[in-house]
């Protein structure tokens, strides 16, 4: 597995880390750091601090343990908590680019809104080395990202593990009030590729 390419830094790692250990029995946590070889994480978590330090290959090591400690799908659905925390630690940051209190913002429809969100967010791609792209068509929306700090490193993986990525996602259309209107889930994860350099595909399902 490559490390020491592409980083995350340690604030937002640490909220992602908080909350699948908040979830987690202690010595569940404590399992999964050794079984995924994290050993520095078990003496400490990275600080909160803006250092970009945590390797994407730990993240990703991370979350293939708590799948399988947990089993893939409550593994799944930890990792898409402690993603939706991380979206919502950064709505600071969010609001500085979009106002949606504001009457203007609220009056746009789902689609619009969901739009402005995941533009800033391909725009910035905050926290690190991760890098999305944002492809639009109509009302359809599917978010591309390479690489992902959720699997980065892993291949042949029998199910996609990036839940973190669609917690995130799912959590910054419910930020914009568009919850009712769109479902995220992961298309194509690039852990279960047989080659490295392969895309993460996240879509947003219209539900009506
Ligand atoms: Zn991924």
């Amino acid at each position: 597995m490559e490390r020491g390419k592409y980083f995350l830094t340690n604030h937002r790692a640490r909220i992602y880390l908080d909350v699948i250990a908040s979830i987690s029995s202690p010595l569940g946590f404590e399992k999964v750091l050794q079984h995924a070889g994290l050993h520095a994480w078990l003496e400490g978590l990275p600080p909160y601090d803006e250092a970009c330090e945590v390797d994407f290959a730990d993240l990703s090591a991370l979350n293939v343990m708590v799948s399988e400690v947990y089993g893939p799908r409550a593994g799944q659905a930890m990792a898409q908590r402690a993603g939706r925390a991380l979206f919502t630690a950064l709505t600071p940051h969010f609001s500085q680019a979009l106002d949606i209190h504001t009457a203007p913002f609220k009056a746009q429809p789902p689609v619009q809104r969901v739009k402005a969100v995941l533009e800033v967010l391909a725009h910035d791609n905050p926290g690190g080395d991760m890098h999305g792209t944002l492809q639009v068509a109509g009302e359809q929306f599917i978010y591309i990202v390479n690489p992902c700090p959720f699997c980065w490193g892993q291949l042949r993986m029998p199910e996609a593990i990036c839940g973190g990525m669609v917690g995130f996602l799912q959590q910054a259309v419910e930020w914009v009030g568009a919850g009712d209107h769109y479902h995220v889930e992961e298309a194509a994860c690039a852990a279960a590729k047989e080659h490295h350099d392969a895309s993460c595909v996240f879509v947003f399902l219209k539900a009506d």
